[in-house]
Protein backbone atom coordinates (compact mmCIF):
# COMPACT_ATOMS: atom_id res chain seq x y z
CA UNK A 1 0.00 0.00 0.00
CA UNK A 2 1.17 3.80 -0.62
CA UNK A 3 1.95 5.76 1.93
CA UNK A 4 0.01 8.93 0.38
CA UNK A 5 1.61 12.65 1.84
CA UNK A 6 -1.89 13.69 0.43
CA UNK A 7 -5.53 12.63 1.18
CA UNK A 8 -8.16 14.01 -1.72
CA UNK A 9 -11.79 15.21 -0.62
CA UNK A 10 -14.70 15.98 -2.61
CA UNK A 11 -15.83 19.14 -1.85
CA UNK A 12 -19.86 18.66 -1.09
CA UNK A 13 -20.86 22.33 -2.73
CA UNK A 14 -19.24 22.20 -6.10
CA UNK A 15 -18.02 18.73 -6.01
CA UNK A 16 -14.21 19.57 -6.92
CA UNK A 17 -11.89 17.26 -5.48
CA UNK A 18 -8.93 19.27 -2.97
CA UNK A 19 -6.45 17.42 -1.41
CA UNK A 20 -5.06 17.70 2.36
CA UNK A 21 -1.90 17.00 3.64
CA UNK A 22 -2.25 13.57 5.67
CA UNK A 23 -0.46 14.98 8.61
CA UNK A 24 -2.87 17.73 8.88
CA UNK A 25 -5.35 14.99 9.15
CA UNK A 26 -3.37 12.69 11.51
CA UNK A 27 -5.45 13.93 14.44
CA UNK A 28 -8.19 11.30 14.13
CA UNK A 29 -11.76 12.67 14.66
CA UNK A 30 -10.61 16.30 15.69
CA UNK A 31 -12.83 18.62 13.33
CA UNK A 32 -10.18 20.28 10.68
CA UNK A 33 -11.05 23.61 9.10
CA UNK A 34 -10.17 24.13 5.24
CA UNK A 35 -11.59 25.95 2.18
CA UNK A 36 -12.89 24.38 -1.46
CA UNK A 37 -9.71 25.83 -3.17
CA UNK A 38 -12.21 26.10 -6.20
CA UNK A 39 -15.42 27.78 -4.81
CA UNK A 40 -13.79 29.13 -1.67
CA UNK A 41 -16.83 27.06 0.70
CA UNK A 42 -15.16 26.47 3.91
CA UNK A 43 -15.18 23.06 4.83
CA UNK A 44 -15.36 20.75 8.10
CA UNK A 45 -13.50 17.67 8.03
CA UNK A 46 -13.24 15.04 10.07
CA UNK A 47 -10.81 12.03 9.72
CA UNK A 48 -11.65 8.40 11.16
CA UNK A 49 -10.14 5.33 10.26
CA UNK A 50 -11.31 3.34 7.61
CA UNK A 51 -10.47 -0.50 6.81
CA UNK A 52 -7.26 -1.80 5.76
CA UNK A 53 -5.89 1.39 7.36
CA UNK A 54 -7.60 3.69 5.02
CA UNK A 55 -8.76 7.20 6.37
CA UNK A 56 -11.85 8.48 5.75
CA UNK A 57 -12.29 12.00 4.87
CA UNK A 58 -15.85 13.09 5.90
CA UNK A 59 -16.54 16.78 4.89
CA UNK A 60 -19.34 18.56 5.26
CA UNK A 61 -20.14 22.68 4.38
CA UNK A 62 -19.24 25.20 7.57
CA UNK A 63 -21.64 27.62 8.33
CA UNK A 64 -20.46 31.08 8.02
CA UNK A 65 -22.57 32.78 10.24
CA UNK A 66 -22.18 35.80 8.58
CA UNK A 67 -25.18 35.05 6.23
ZN1 LIG B 1 -16.15 23.70 -3.75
Amino acid sequence: MLSQAYLEYRCPRCGYINAIARETVLDMYKEQSDACQHCQQKLEIIAANGINDQINLIVSEQEDGAK
